[in-house]
């Protein structure tokens, strides 16, 4: 229940202005928030590099609906990329289609991302295309195979919740692509996706095996430890090492976990989320865990 209501409340303008609008609610936020500026998503990464982690940098916009403000997340995912390559950080960085135009002009939103794309190829490194809600599965594919871009350079995010994801998965590895395989974070009717977490869950393992068998370079996002318990598992009985897949967690997200796979060897990849656009974002995160609410709300009375 409280996980529906607070979905939905991540779409609605009237609580977005209450808490973006207040110093305090940044400083909730800043949990799941590198921070509103570039210079502090920079510091963030810096600092996982130097503890170990790989990282991947998301700058916060969704459901853009102008063509300028598409434009404009284009131009300054171009710049992260240039900044990220000048101080010779390890990070690629994350892209949602609806903040590059897809809600209003699919063709736009290739257009952009070819530009973001191309500037990545010229520093040798990586864009993933996030998943956004079901209603944009089909376009994001499609924008995705459009770019024909080489395999190492751009990926794509499958959702265990969704009935379809398992054809997804077999036509995608088909055609080579990179995977990021995570549950899925969006408010969705059951007759798209799974009602219950205990499916979501099979559905994710068996997702998982798949792609761990294909030979290709994937990851697998979750904070699961049992899932995560069963990847280890997998690839220590298949002798696959740290070098053929990947796992990534969210910035401030289970932290310990974080470190203890870093010292088990593995790669670990952190999703660092930054910039002024950071509602929606935060409310996903509290509806994933709305246990997260009670404990953000006591820390900040506590301040
Ligand atoms: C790197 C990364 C990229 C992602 N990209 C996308 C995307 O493109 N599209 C998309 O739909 N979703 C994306 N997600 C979100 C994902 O779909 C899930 O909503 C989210 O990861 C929570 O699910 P879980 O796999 O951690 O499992 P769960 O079963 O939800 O959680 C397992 C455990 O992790 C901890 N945990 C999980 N979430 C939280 C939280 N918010 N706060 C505190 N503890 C928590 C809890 O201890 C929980 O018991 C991404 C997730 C990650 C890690």
């Amino acid at each position: 229940m409280l996980r529906t209501f607070l979905l939905y409340l991540s779409e609605r303008e009237t609580p977005k202005k209450l808490l973006t609008r207040h110093s305090w609610g940044r400083r909730l936020a800043q949990r799941f928030i590198a921070g509103e500026e570039l210079a502090d998503a920079l510091g963030v990464v810096r600092q996982l590099n130097q503890d170990g982690f790989e990282v991947t940098l998301d700058y916060l916009g969704e459901a853009v609906h102008e063509p300028a403000a598409a434009e404009e997340a284009c131009r300054a995912y171009i710049e992260i990329l240039d900044h990220l390559a000048q101080d010779g950080l390890r990070s690629h960085i994350s892209v949602k289609p609806t903040q590059l135009g897809l809600a209003i002009d699919e063709s736009l939103t290739v257009r952009l991302l070819r530009s973001v794309c191309e500037r990545a190829w010229l520093h040798h490194t990586f864009v993933r295309i996030d998943m956004e809600s079901s209603a944009y599965v089909d376009a994001t594919l499609r924008v995705f195979r459009a770019l024909e871009a080489p395999r190492d350079s751009l990926g794509v995010v499958i959702q265990s919740y969704l009935y379809r994801s398992e054809k997804d998965v077999d036509e995608l590895l088909k055609e080579g692509a990179y995977i990021r395989l995570v549950k899925g974070a969006y408010k969705e009717p059951p007759d798209v996706a799974f009602p219950r977490k205990k499916d979501v869950d099979r559905s994710f393992q068996k997702l998982m095996e798949t792609m761990l068998a294909s030979g290709l370079y994937h990851a697998m996002a979750t904070h699961d430890e049992r899932l995560i318990g069963l990847a280890i598992e997998y690839a220590r009985a298949h002798k696959l090492g740290p070098e053929r897949f990947e796992f990534q967690m969210l910035y401030g997200i289970r932290r310990r976990l974080q470190r203890d796979l870093l010292k088990q060897g593995w790669r670990v990849r952190v999703y660092v989320p930054f910039g002024r656009q950071w509602y929606a974002y935060f409310m996903r995160r509290l509806a994933e865990r709305p246990a997260n609410l009670f404990f953000l709300m006591r820390n900040f009375f506590r301040q």
